[in-house]
């Protein structure tokens, strides 16, 4: 059995550390918004090589807490990537705004910043491009047009801590950017956290408040915020595994350029590719193939997991029906979700296992 992540052995791997950070939390007595989140938003901005980062409850509200605090409201438009996971367009949603997808380069997958702009009305007022699968978004083109049409942009870096985009950081392009310590992201937390990292002194005063019931002076309320705290447990395990990112994003890359390597010229299969003007740091390592089912049952039968990212386009979800779009309106997107796979790639995982993947996706393409 192969499973397709094993967030078990990459957790255990720093078992002893976890342990020590949980035993300094539990011996502190303070559980929110103490030392551990003060500390983890120091590493994290300086990692990140951001004036600031805030931690919040997770990746969906850093998403909702930047748009709130760039005052994007009822009746605005916010541009999407069509092909992105769904908080992307959820977040935009809970403000009461409404998402208006454009289509991704077949080739990388990210928006493609060329049909951004006949997209944009007297209503738009914001654009989150998605840095997805791990790889950047065209951030200098899109920072453009931003600039351009005075519109503000939220990076939505989820999935791509610590990839490069023309030598600077992902997560650092945008007004504000919104990532995710979901324990299956690159950097995971043992449960659901987020941060907002930016250079904006004024956007991140606004969201500190925001966060925390919209009070600065405790029992003193400014504006109607929210709760969404980092807790401290997090933030230590945070402190913990943030010091193991980058040789874990190695070890990630690594792994993927022997896939890249041993699955290369088979036809019939796609493999990720990378624009020039980039690193990606394989949040995921995505096959595509229209015969995508077949080999997706076959995998499992040779007990090698896989996962889908992602099976039905926002478009199409049953979630945003009000919005009456038809399969057909974004097919660069729908093809992507009917024909990618992600197959295992994890830090910890063994040439022995890699190379179990590698044969048996020869195999089926009967090589
Ligand atoms: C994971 C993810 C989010 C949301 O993060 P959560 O912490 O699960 O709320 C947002 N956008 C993208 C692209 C993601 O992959």
């Amino acid at each position: 059995m192969i499973p397709y992540l094993d967030l078990k052995s990459i957790n255990l791997a720093h078992q002893d550390e976890l342990r020590t950070a949980f035993d300094t939390v539990l011996n502190s007595g303070w559980y929110i918004m103490g030392k551990q989140l003060e500390q983890f938003e120091q590493n994290y901005a300086k990692y990140n090589q951001t004036s600031y980062s805030i931690g919040v409850a997770n990746g969906l509200d850093a998403l909702i807490l930047s748009l709130k605090a760039l005052n994007i409201h009822e009746g605005d438009e916010v541009i999407v990537p069509s092909n992105t996971y769904i908080a992307t367009w959820l977040a935009v949603s809970y403000v009461g705004a409404i998402p208006v997808p454009v289509e991704p380069h077949w080739s990388t997958c990210n928006v493609n910043p060329s049909l951004i702009e006949s997209k944009i009305t007297s209503r738009t007022k914001a654009i989150i491009p998605v840095n997805l699968y791990g790889q950047v978004a065209e951030m200098d083109k899109i920072m453009a047009i931003a600039n351009h049409y005075k519109l503000s942009v939220v990076e939505d870096n989820a999935q791509a801590q610590g990839a490069l985009c023309n030598g600077k950081l992902a997560g650092s392009f945008g007004h504000l950017n919104a990532t995710s310590f979901y324990p299956g992201k690159n950097l995971g937390a043992l449960g659901d956290a987020g941060a907002i990292t930016s250079n904006d002194e004024a956007l991140i005063k606004q969201i500190k408040v925001l966060r925390n019931y919209g009070s600065q002076v405790k029992y003193y309320n400014e504006v109607k915020g929210v709760n969404s705290r980092l807790d401290e447990l997090q933030a230590a395990f945070l402190n913990v595994k943030l010091k193991y990112l980058p040789s874990d994003t190695e070890e990630r890359q690594r792994l993927a350029a022997i896939y890249d390597e041993q699955l290369a010229g088979i036809e019939g299969l796609t493999l990720p590719q990378n624009a020039d003007y980039c690193t990606s740091v394989y949040h995921i390592y995505q096959i595509r193939t229209p015969q995508r089912d077949a080999i997706q049952k076959y995998l499992t039968e040779q007990g090698i997991g896989t996962v889908i990212h992602y099976p039905v386009p926002p478009h199409l979800q049953n979630a945003y029906s009000e919005l009456n779009y038809q399969k057909g309106d974004f097919p660069i997107a729908e093809k992507i979700a009917n024909e990618t796979l992600s197959i295992p790639l994890y830090q910890g995982m063994t040439e022995a296992q890699q190379m179990q993947v590698i044969e048996k996706i020869r195999t089926f393409f009967n090589l």
